[in-house]
């Protein structure tokens, strides 16, 4: 058998302090996870259900990379993320058993074209143009879980051009790392190469170009990212 073409590369992320990089199969995100951005975007922050929506593997872009303002937005935003890489298959994964699924943690940046989204939004349409386009997101180096352990607190912040704008910690998220991955895989399957970002702080704006955008979580260091300017 052979392709009609040639297949696509396999997306991958870099692995921190390794030549092997981590092969990526799926981008889920989860909506709304700390309570003062979920007021900030107008939603009740109560603990209901986690919502989740998705990206496209090959939207992820290794920390700096200049990236190209967005097609047809004119707000996009940036949002600070602690990412989850998966390591092992699992279904129905108990929350107690959750972190046994976990390969690493990285940093992200979960790039929002706000425009398109609130537009999707207010017509109950799905967010995929506001939120899965070419190069929406950025994924530092995975981290695994041998050199850090797993992530239950820190200091979670981003600057633009050195001005801070998110600063919040990890311990704030409504639903946790172990209560997400439980969550997601009683309605999907997840396999390793899934990475999950677990939603943003408060303090989302717009980044235009030109602009430097850094990323912070304590344990897990920085990521850069430049928004080239329009050729
Ligand atoms: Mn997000």
């Amino acid at each position: 058998m052979g392709y009609v073409f040639e297949p696509p590369g396999q997306a991958t992320v870099e692995v921190f302090d390794s030549e092997d990089r981590f092969p990526v199969r799926r981008i889920f995100c989860v909506g709304r996870n700390y309570a003062a951005h979920a007021r900030e975007m107008g939603a009740d922050p109560n603990r209901e259900p986690p919502f989740f929506f998705t990206k496209p593997a090959d939207a992820v872009v290794d920390n700096n990379v200049s990236i190209p303002y967005p097609p047809q937005t004119k707000n996009l935003h940036y949002e600070a993320e602690l990412v989850v890489a998966i390591g092992k298959h699992g279904c129905d994964i108990t929350e107690a058993d959750s972190l046994s699924h976990v390969w690493g943690y990285a940093i992200g940046n979960d790039l929002t074209r706000r425009d398109l989204q609130q537009q999707a939004r207010e017509k109950g349409r799905p967010w995929d143009i506001g939120k899965a386009f070419d190069r929406s997101a950025i994924i530092g180096p995975v981290h695994p879980i041998s050199k850090t352990g797993h992530l239950i607190q820190g200091k979670i912040s981003l600057s633009v051009n050195g001005k801070i704008k998110q600063d919040a910690d990890i311990a704030d998220l409504i639903w946790s790392v172990s209560e997400i991955i439980s969550i997601l895989s009683h309605s999907i399957e997840l396999h390793p190469g899934d990475l999950i970002m677990t939603g943003t702080p408060a303090g989302v704006g717009p980044l235009v170009d030109g602009d430097k955008c850094t990323v912070s979580i304590k344990g897990l260091g920085q990521i850069e990212t430049k928004i080239s300017q329009k050729a």
